[in-house]
């Protein structure tokens, strides 16, 4: 569907959990968020529906986020019924890739097309610095587990914080070529002053190409990451939160006040 602005928007993604099991000081802020109750959070059943109508309405690229998606019961049960949807060209996903030791080769067999792990740095105490208490050794299980499932053109994402973690990009990039990923670099944004930026190796943050809308994991659309514009499913049903998500898509965010980026998805 094209937005007021000609763009089209073929890309959904879709936030599985508001939850995690790390706590990245850049998405969340240190006393947590006020977490969703189960009542709230869209059912793999109503997902299924809105990917449905999304593809009816000409999207064809979709990505699972959270919170950490792997945590949510019954992931690969949801992966599956949506690899399955005719019409989708890619089903992706963003993980910490903690969990991908134990997930990698059945979400390779249920149909997931690619993989983003999120990696910060290689170092084991800013790892844990900037995870809030994360292993680096798990996430770097994970990156292993997912080649060895035989996912391809993996992508690894890193966040840069100026000071703390820019020094490690030749390295990241270094790991990442070894491990046969694409490194790509995201400044550390702040939806609160609406400071945002192109990923470096990457389509996101440049407003003049947007091709997506954002599913949050308790059914709202969002037109814009950097804006609070938002269309509750469940209120004015699917298409028409799709019809208004894009038809109020702003040619350029600027802020987003209600919500932190694990409750959006990055
Ligand atoms: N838990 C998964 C993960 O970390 O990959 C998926 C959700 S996470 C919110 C999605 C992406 O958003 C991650 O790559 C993360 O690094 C990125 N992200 C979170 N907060 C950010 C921020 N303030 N600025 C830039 N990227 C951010
Ligand atoms: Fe969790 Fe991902 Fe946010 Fe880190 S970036 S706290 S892993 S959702």
């Amino acid at each position: 569907m094209l937005d007021p602005y000609n763009r089209d928007i073929y890309y959904l993604r879709i936030s599985v959990t508001d939850r995690c099991n790390l706590r990245c000081t850049y998405c969340m802020p240190e006393e947590g968020v006020t977490l969703k109750s189960h009542h709230d959070i869209l059912s793999y059943e109503e997902i299924e529906e809105i990917v449905r109508v999304a593809v009816k309405l000409g999207f064809y690229k979709f990505r699972l986020t959270g919170g950490e998606p792997l945590i949510r019961k019954g992931i690969l049960d949801l992966v599956r019924t949506l690899a399955n949807i005719e019409g989708i060209e890619t089903l992706a996903m963003t993980t910490n890739g903690l969990l991908l030791p134990k997930y990698a080769t059945e979400l390779k067999a249920v149909g997931l097309s690619r993989l983003n792990i999120s990696l910060d740095s290689l170092r084991a105490d800013r790892y844990r610095q900037i995870s809030r208490g994360g292993d680096l050794t798990l996430a770097l299980a994970g990156i292993q587990a997912a080649r060895e499932a035989g996912f391809e053109k993996t992508k690894l994402n890193a966040v840069l914080v100026d000071g703390f973690n820019d020094d490690e990009k030749e390295n990241l990039k270094k790991f990442a070529a070894e491990n046969n990923m694409q490194a790509r670099f995201i400044k550390k944004m702040d939806l609160k002053s609406g400071d945002y930026y192109q990923v470096e190796g990457g389509a996101g943050g440049n407003c003049s190409i947007c091709n997506r809308i954002r599913l949050t994991a308790d059914g709202k659309m969002r037109s814009c990451l950097f804006s609070d514009c938002e269309f509750d499913i469940r209120k004015e049903g699917i298409e028409e939160a799709f019809r208004k998500a894009i038809g109020n898509k702003p040619q350029k965010g600027h802020k987003s006040l209600k919500r932190e980026m694990i409750q959006i998805g990055g």
